[in-house]
């Protein structure tokens, strides 16, 4: 009876400590996890996804963490880009990298269908969970994938469409403009570029405020990193990873 007893013990322990984290949110009809796949206690670095469409991304960080043990929390959802859910009868939908400030989910829930200040309230609790994990971190690295074929590093360069967020850029002679890094860190950037990586310094006194993380980060001095690469560009995401973590001195 007793070494049943402990067995059993032993299945619950174990159980318990391979359980993901997962933080479970209702949006109308829809639900919406924020959900940590893997951890490592050891580092000050988290990995996150919130466009569960950027698939090549998500596969980079699955590759990488076979590798090197990492900290990756994960939206999942519908597998799409914005967060669409009914509410009151109404069509509505967000993009959750648009939620971090209250003009950038105003003007996402517009985009959306309609903007109510119920909904409002809900996604915002959706970003304070999300910016409360930062919280336990040093560096935050968002993964993300393009697919624009107008939108790379050149959409930073003077006279792009994203010229207004930029302090400095250095565009690599040997990478593709789709694979690039955005920082709010200078030090970081000053180490992607001697690299010769593709690298972008958000504008520490002005950006526009369209709710990203990035926006945020850059708003509350946390370091941020973005890992952007052409969807498909699985080959280039896992060096670039692998490269930040190199730079930030993790094993
Ligand atoms: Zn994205």
């Amino acid at each position: 009876m007793k070494s049943i007893l402990f067995f059993l013990l032993l299945i619950i322990f174990n159980f318990q400590s391979m359980a993901q984290k997962n933080i479970p949110f209702q949006f109308g009809n829809k639900s919406v996890v924020w959900t940590n796949v893997f951890e490592n206690k050891y580092s000050n670095v988290l990995f996150l996804n919130v466009h569960e469409d950027e698939q090549t991304s998500i596969e980079a960080i699955i590759k990488v963490s076979a590798e090197r043990e990492l900290n990756f929390w994960q939206l999942k959802h519908d597998s799409t880009r914005r967060i669409s859910f009914k509410d009151n009868k109404h069509n509505m939908s967000f993009d959750p990298n648009r939620m971090f400030t209250f003009k950038g989910r105003y003007k996402t829930l517009k985009d959306g269908g309609k903007f109510t200040f119920r909904s409002n309230k809900l996604v915002k609790l959706l970003a304070e969970e999300v910016v409360s994990t930062l919280s336990s971190f040093e560096t935050v690295v968002a993964l993300h994938n393009n697919t624009d074929v107008n939108y790379s590093i050149k959409s930073y360069a003077e006279g792009g469409d994203e010229a207004e967020n930029t302090s400095a850029i250095h565009i690599s002679p040997t990478w593709d403009a789709d694979d690039f890094i955005y920082t709010t860190d200078y030090d970081l950037f000053l180490a992607f570029k001697t690299l010769d990586l593709n690298v972008i310094y958000q504008n520490d006194k002005k950006f526009v405020n369209d709710g990203s993380l990035s926006v945020y980060c850059g708003l509350n001095n946390i370091p941020y990193v973005n890992i952007e690469t052409q969807l498909g560009h699985l080959e280039e995401q896992i060096k670039l990873i692998n490269l930040v973590l190199d730079v930030l001195k993790e094993k």
